[in-house]
């Protein structure tokens, strides 16, 4: 559907910058770094049901902070736009809110507590101005998204529970272009072993396994395989990968030592192929140590799922048309730097998800910095695509 002049115009008018911005103060004064989650959601839950809404609190596999869900239904036949925030902060000291030049500063500002206050205020402006032509709005907001402390066991379990939308929008700060794909990841560490104890390097007993030289193969055979998979592309993620970036063993130059360990990852651009690339990695690790005589085991962490989103998924659509509504112009498609909840929502939970959020700066470091201009377009952004989805 195309968004009307005065669809746009009532929206933009209803977006409250003061409510907004002291919603994000409200939430970034909590200190909530991941598996802390607790006092925030409840937070959030207090200031949603200040606002009338029923707030659900399912524990989602995670009791110590249980997530915070609102479901605001029309009543009428459409579909259903999940909005998905992370509560959650990284460990690092923290940094109290404070209001400057236009820009909210503070622990979570940018990552992604300013996000998740821009579509709490979408979906207060969708309620007053009854917008919404059919289906609803999904709210959920969680822990345990950061890594490594986190898992990401809160967003598995609403899949795995249907706790989800028809599609998801996540505010991380990406808004320079609209990720239609983004590259499955594997954290790997390998450890090669030999049996006996280390032993001077004249003293080895002849046909001893040497796995400082069985490390150093394998380093050579990965990059083999990186060359082989990298002709695997997609046009927006990017290529298949593997990349070491560790290496270590030994403890001096002339003793045999018993464990080499290396440590690196493994991209992948076609979605769904996390278990065939494992399957792939592990029979390379057999062929080798049957080779050398060594015994190599492997440690493999799957961070996210690849995946791809159609251009012209209705989802899709509905944020391209809400965008150039306040902005002038469609986003650009790109990929997504790093991996998200999205990527589980969209790799592994088969449900359309895009991440889209402030121009915001300093994630992951002590300096967040979100303008408080970018967290109102955010919010006008999300609820345009809302009227367009979810009644189409
Ligand atoms: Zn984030």
């Amino acid at each position: 559907m195309t968004l009307s002049k005065s669809v746009i115009e009532r929206i933009c008018q209803a977006v409250n910058v003061d409510r907004l911005l002291s919603t994000a103060i409200a939430l970034v004064e909590i200190p909530s770094p991941t598996r802390s989650g607790g006092p925030v959601a409840e937070r959030l839950a207090e200031l949603l049901r200040a606002d009338g809404f029923t707030v659900e609190r399912p524990d989602a596999d995670w009791p110590e902070a249980p997530a915070v869900v609102v479901r605001y239904n029309t009543g009428k036949p459409g579909r259903i736009l999940q909005f998905d925030g992370h509560l959650d902060t990284v460990h690092l000291p923290f940094v109290p809110p404070r209001v400057e030049n236009g820009n909210l500063y503070g622990s979570g500002s940018s990552d992604m507590k300013g996000g998740i206050a821009a579509f709490v205020e979408a979906l207060r402006v969708l309620r007053e101005t009854d917008s919404l032509p059919g289906g609803g709005i999904l709210i959920t907001a969680h822990d345990h998204h950061e890594g490594p402390w986190g898992d990401r066991r809160q967003v598995n379990a609403f899949i795995k529970s249907g706790l989800v939308g028809d599609a998801v929008m996540l505010p991380e700060y990406l808004a320079t272009q609209l990720p239609l794909a983004g590259r499955g990841m594997s954290i790997f560490e390998v450890r090669i072993k030999r049996d006996g104890v280390p032993v001077h390097e004249v003293f080895r007993p002849a046909g001893l396994p040497d796995v400082v030289k069985t490390g150093a193969e394998l380093v050579v055979r990965l990059h083999q395989l990186h060359d082989r998979i990298k002709s695997i592309t997609h046009p927006y993620a990017g290529h298949d990968s593997v990349f070491v970036g560790r290496m270590q063993a030994g403890e001096i130059y002339n003793q045999s030592p018993l464990l080499c360990t290396i440590n690196g990852t493994r991209r992948w651009v076609t979605p769904g192929q996390g278990p065939a690339v494992r399957g792939e990695f592990e029979a390379l690790l057999a062929q080798l140590a049957e080779e050398s005589g060594t015994t190599i085991e492997v440690d493999w962490e799957q961070q996210g799922e690849a995946f791809s989103i159609a251009p012209d998924h209705p989802i899709v659509t509905a944020f391209q048309s809400a965008y150039a509504a306040i902005t002038g112009a469609p986003l650009p498609y790109g990929a997504k730097p790093f991996v998200d909840d999205g990527s589980t929502y969209a790799g592994s939970g088969g449900i359309p998800a895009l991440t889209h959020g402030p121009l915001a700066t300093g994630a992951h470091t002590l300096n967040e910095e979100a303008p408080i201009a970018e967290l109102v377009r955010v919010a006008q952004v999300y609820a345009l695509t809302a009227i367009g989805f979810c009644g189409g």
